[in-house]
């Protein structure tokens, strides 16, 4: 491709509407163009690069056996009712754009399409002769962020890759998991990424059967805790530690004592001169279940730790039957105009007791009319703690469980682990802290969808029963810009060379110079021809500018037809170390071909 024919505009300051280095350097260097919040338009440089990756991407995932389908991105309603997923998709998390058609059917754009997939293996799949079996598609998902940011680390519409296979028990499911595991980590070590494999959350199931592939960068929104010896790596999400030891109480009597002005566990532990690991914290949360129960949750936790909500929405998610629900819609620490809804009278925020009483809450339909109460294994073998006293300004310290206050009968686990915590495998390990930015995720989903939908399967026997699935996917669009986010220098984007938009670009210094223009002409064909994809800058530009945009659109080889042609040589410069090499003309393109091919193999 020529420049010079080229839509190609590349920006000199970073624009305003970008926080993250590659965001920026993605808008500068003319890859992508915002269209509206979270939807951008690729440009040609761009679907270069996503088409490298996708290719990279189906390479591995046809070596597993894995077929490559398209499926529709327009979706009708009642499969996602036959899931249960439409209302929480529509209305709870409202990440789904939904529509009514003129026919006045609801139907939606595809966030995600195991509803789909599972519909076409209902009809499809009969018999265990044809399982197992695996399709994958990669294709536009449309998403309503509710915050889309980062350019196209969380966009609206965004390309993914996404895989569902189909089993006929666990064990089988888990051989194509472990298949998954390693072809998404040769995807990635493909991509030049470095990266780490994670335990994930996995809902309400739980369960050990998900990973997450995240890419180390500080910019990424998530957080990954592991140990130094490679034996231990989870989501925040899911990890577990061992909390640090709790300090002895030095509380002997149980007395209620006023103590203004301390509502929250910093203050409160100043004031009564102890430590945080001495008091039992009661967390007011509000849950509201899919049929439209409110349960006012009260949670008791050590002092010094955190409540984690993805560990407490699955707890939550796991009770809904008791509640007559079936999963739960949202999740929050009431806000004060929130308790007025369902408060008899105003509540003794920051001194809450863990046997605050029922009569706090109104009676109403749709209301639980009893605080669920929950207690943290952390709190559980707390001796003479402190806690609220239910009264303002009051706490009661040297308490006990059994005594001054019932033990709640769950006991659960919902505390956040955190960097400085013990590992569970060896508590001489100490648990550290990454940010990551997940672009895979490998799940085992189990009956969940097929025993919903009703997809079965003949089993040897003549039974009939539920398929087994999984499903696997990829962000192609996030992975494109997460190695920039890895890859850059104040120059400019380094793209690795086996997803680079080109692997080379011959920069013409004069275009009026016949000599320069001959000999780079001639190297760009034979570049070409030889596997080498190049660029030609024949702009009317000066020199120093195409230099300049050739190290921010990260091309891995420069190639110049400057001075030194005047001796038969051209300047080869290498982007990722700034090294340069004169070449004789008839060198360029064995020893430029020979770099790229040994790039792209140890990436
Ligand atoms: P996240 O936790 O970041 O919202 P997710 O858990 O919703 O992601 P999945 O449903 O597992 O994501 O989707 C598979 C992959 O698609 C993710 O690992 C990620 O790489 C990519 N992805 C998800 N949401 C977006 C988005 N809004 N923009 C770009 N890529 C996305
Ligand atoms: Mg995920």
């Amino acid at each position: 491709m020529r420049l010079s024919k080229m839509l190609f505009v590349t920006l000199r300051e970073d624009p305003a509407e970008a926080e993250i280095p590659s965001h920026k350097l993605m808008l500068r260097a003319g890859y992508i163009r915002r269209i509206s919040s979270g939807v951008f338009a690729y440009l040609p440089l761009m679907l270069r690069v996503l088409n490298k990756v996708s290719n990279i991407v189906r390479e591995e995932m046809n070596a597993t056996g894995a077929q490559e389908c398209l499926l529709p991105q327009l979706q009708p309603a009642d499969l996602w009712q036959q899931s249960g997923r439409w209302d929480t998709y529509t209305k709870a998390e409202g990440i789904m754009f939904a529509l009514t058609d003129r026919r006045q059917q609801e139907v939606a754009l595809g966030p995600t399409h195991e509803e789909v997939i599972t519909a076409v293996a209902r009809d499809m799949v009969r018999s265990y002769r044809q399982l197992p079996t695996h399709l994958y598609q990669i294709q536009t998902k449309f998403r309503d962020e509710i915050r889309p940011r980062f350019g196209l680390m969380r966009g609206r519409e965004f390309i993914m890759k996404d895989g569902y296979s189909f089993h006929g028990d666990m064990d089988s499911l888990r051989a194509t998991y472990d298949d998954m595991y390693t072809a998404y980590s040769n995807v990635l070590s493909r991509c030049g990424l470095k990266f780490r494999a994670v335990e994930a959350d996995s809902g309400a199931i739980g369960g050990s059967g998900s990973h997450e592939f995240m890419v180390l960068a500080e910019a990424g929104e998530d957080e990954v805790l592991y140990t130094e010896d490679g034996q231990y790596a989870a989501n925040v999400e899911k990890a577990v530690s061992l909390p640090v030891d709790a300090v002895p109480s030095e509380f002997s009597e149980c007395k209620k004592l006023e103590t203004p002005n301390t509502s929250t566990i910093e203050t409160m532990a100043k004031f009564l001169d102890c430590s945080p690991t001495q008091i039992v914290k009661n967390v007011l949360y509000q849950a509201v279940y899919d049929n439209g129960k409110t349960v006012l949750v009260l949670i008791n936790i050590r002092g010094d730790q955190d409540v984690n909500d993805t560990k407490l929405q699955n707890t939550l998610t796991n009770l809904a039957a008791n509640y007559d629900a079936s999963t739960l819609l949202s999740l929050e620490v009431p806000a004060p105009e929130a308790q007025s809804k369902w408060a008899a009278k105003p509540l003794p925020l920051g001194y809450i007791a863990p046997d605050i009483a029922d009569d706090y809450i109104q009676k109403q339909k749709n209301v639980a009319s009893k605080f669920l109460r929950l207690v943290d294994n952390t709190a559980v073998d707390l001796k003479n703690f402190a806690t609220g006293a239910n009264e303002k300004g009051y706490h009661v310290v040297g308490a006990n469980w059994g005594q001054e206050f019932e033990l709640p009968e769950l006991v659960v686990d919902v505390r956040n682990a955190t960097a400085g915590d013990r590992a569970v495998h060896d508590p001489s390990q100490q648990i550290q802290t990454a940010r990551g930015i997940e672009i895979g995720h490998i799940f085992q989903l189990g009956t969940k969808y097929s025993q919903a939908m009703g997809a079965t399967y003949t089993d040897e026997n003549g039974k009939s029963q539920p398929l087994v699935m999984g499903c696997y996917g990829i962000g192609v669009s996030r992975l494109a810009q997460a190695a920039v986010e890895q890859s850059y220098d104040k120059n400019g984007i380094i793209w690795p060379v086996a997803i680079a938009p080109y692997h080379a670009v011959v920069v013409v210094p004069n275009i009026n110079d016949e000599a320069q223009m001959a000999a780079a002409e001639q190297l760009y064909t034979e570049l070409n021809a030889a596997g080498v994809e190049t660029l030609l800058d024949d702009r009317k530009e000066r020199a120093g500018v195409k230099f300049k945009d050739s190290e921010l659109i990260g091309i891995p080889f420069r190639v110049v037809t400057g001075r030194s042609l005047k001796e038969g040589k051209v300047e080869a410069v290498k982007r990722a170390n700034g090294e340069s090499v004169d070449l004789a003309l008839d060198q360029v393109v064995s020893t430029v071909k020979q770099w790229v091919d040994e790039a792209v193999k140890s990436e």
